[in-house]
């Protein structure tokens, strides 16, 4: 089985079901089915080949949807990219990535434009029609990438419902995700379509997805979190997805209640928005059964406020692109544990190992490595990245963790943001978190900047609920929670932290912000 093989499934047992509610529309699985369907016959007379790349250039979107599952029906590799990055980014991926076909918005085509000057190879430009009814005010036939657009509406106009596909193997790789890792230019991390579909199929169990629920789709669909966990798990259950352009914590409070949604997935930053909103203007979440965190660690102070104020459970887990992303979820059925990722999912392994890769005892930090059905192929031309990173089966995460005694893990932070402040380790998670318990946090982010007497020191940068709270206060109040060597140097206040389009607080912009101004 794969993904588009199960969404024909389900159209055929639950065709008249919603699969998706996006603004005013509503799209039963039979109609996303057919939609898929002539989307992949459409390409396919446009000449895009089994084993090509697509790169999706959208938003959450059903064009997001339909383009996904029907180049996958194709047999085509999907390359879903963050539609904001800057030209170069997009550039850099497009060629690194050897994209023939893009599926864009029409607000983009002056990027069309640029790519087309640029790399000339790529064949096919499918342009969607803004869903907000904001379309370009270009006049196309005066861009010489005139030729090679297309409208999306008038590919699946073009397809047939009787399409079938090519046969598809379970080891062909269905999407690459590009992944930017703390350094160097993004590596594309294959996944095929068992990667995808098992780990769709054992997070959806896992966390008991089932037709009887309503998704919020707010996370970023090119984003590995929403693509399994919100938008491919829900789907392969028969759920409905209830797609959302762009965050907005009134919008989320509005759309729980119109539609009863049963379940929300986020990130810990979207989970405070909702918090702070609700404190302010008021808000309830009474329908949802259940809230998945994953994407960053979520703060213990946030979770507790969170599960009071609402009355719902918020079950976190972790994962990264290069594992599809799932490997460690707090279960449902046994207890769930505050600060912990929780266990191993179904048919995922999850060790803690020292320098030499040798599992450490119960208790102790080492690195996190996972092996399952789940783990990437491997980075898309790059070898040597991924032998580095794929050992004797076995996928190094880069993140430091600890197991306990009942096989709960803890994520303790990136081994690459790890501060040495005079020989000894100090994680910045572990700062954050006595931060968020203080009453006039909102947010907080901890770095290393560089000490001419202990080779690091900790800087904090705190975004403050209360005007009148000082640095020295909240420096004497860490100095109440936290070992001497831990305790934050300087702590600086500021409006915002700077996130990326995912919501992850970017620990490495404010580092480098630090190194630029010394
Ligand atoms: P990405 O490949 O963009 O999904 O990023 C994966 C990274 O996000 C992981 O390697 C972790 O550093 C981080 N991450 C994901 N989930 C968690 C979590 N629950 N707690 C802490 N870090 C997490």
């Amino acid at each position: 089985m794969n993904l588009t093989q199960q969404l024909q499934e389900t159209a055929k047992n639950m065709a008249n079901k919603p699969a998706y509610y996006f603004m005013d529309q509503m799209s039963t699985y039979a109609e996303l089915d057919g939609a898929v369907t002539k989307f992949a016959a459409g390409l396919e007379q446009l000449g895009v080949k089994k084993g090509e790349h697509i790169a999706l250039l959208l938003g959450n979107s059903p064009h997001f949807v339909i383009s996904l599952y029907g180049a996958l029906r194709l047999g085509a590799t999907v390359i879903p990219i963050n539609p904001i990055y800057t030209p170069d980014e997009i550039g850099y991926i497009i060629k690194n990535g050897d994209v023939k076909s893009v599926v864009m918005l029409d607000l983009l085509l002056p990027l069309a434009e640029k790519i087309h000057l640029a790399l000339p190879k790529v064949e096919n430009y499918i342009i969607c029609e803004t869903p907000q009814g904001k379309s370009s005010d270009v006049d196309i036939t005066r861009l010489s990438v005139y030729p090679k657009l297309k409208s999306f509406s008038q590919v699946v106009a073009s397809g047939s419902l009787s399409y079938k596909g090519p046969e598809l193997d379970h080891d062909d790789v269905a999407v690459i995700l590009y992944t930017s890792g703390t350094t160097g230019k993004p590596k594309g991390a294959m996944l095929t379509h068992k990667n995808l579909y098992s780990n769709a199929k054992d997070i959806g169990d896992y966390l008991n997805m089932s037709e009887n629920d309503r998704v919020i789709t707010t996370l970023p669909m090119f984003h590995v979190f929403c693509l399994t966990v919100a938008l491919n798990a829900p789907l392969m259950n028969g759920a409905t997805i209830i797609i959302d352009p762009k965050f907005s914590p009134k919008e989320i409070f509005r759309m729980v209640d119109e539609y009863e949604a049963t379940v929300f997935a986020g990130v810990p930053t979207m989970y405070n928005f909702l918090l702070q909103y609700a404190e302010a203007y008021g808000g309830n979440l009474s329908s949802l059964r259940l809230c998945i965190s994953g994407g960053a660690s979520m703060p213990v102070a946030l979770l507790n406020g969170f599960e009071k104020k609402f009355n719902v459970m918020i079950s976190e887990g972790y994962g990264l692109s290069e594992a599809s992303p799932v490997t460690c979820f707090n279960p449902l059925d046994r207890p769930r544990k505050p600060g912990s990722i929780g266990t191993s999912i179904l048919n995922v392994e999850n060790k803690v190992v020292d320098e030499l890769g040798e599992e450490v005892p119960v208790g102790e930090v080492g690195e996190l490595i996972v092996r399952g059905p789940n783990v990437m192929k491997g980075y898309y031309k790059m070898p040597e990245e991924t032998a580095a990173t794929i050992r004797d089966g076995w996928l190094y995460t880069g993140d430091m963790a600890r197991m306990d005694d009942e096989g709960y893990f803890y994520i303790v932070d990136r081994k690459k943001e790890l501060i040495i402040v005079g020989g000894y380790n100090v994680y910045p998670r572990e700062i954050e978190e006595v931060l968020y318990d203080h009453p006039d946090v909102v947010e907080a982010a901890a770095v290393g900047v560089p000490d001419p007497n202990q080779g690091e020191a900790v800087k904090c940068y705190v975004v403050k609920k209360n005007p009148d709270l000082t640095e020295a206060q909240l420096l004497e109040y860490c100095s109440e929670h936290l070992a001497k060597y831990k305790n934050p140097s300087t702590i600086e206040f500021i409006e915002e932290l700077p996130k990326n389009t995912t919501g992850k607080i970017l620990r490495r912009a404010l580092k480098a912000q630090v190194l630029q101004n010394q």
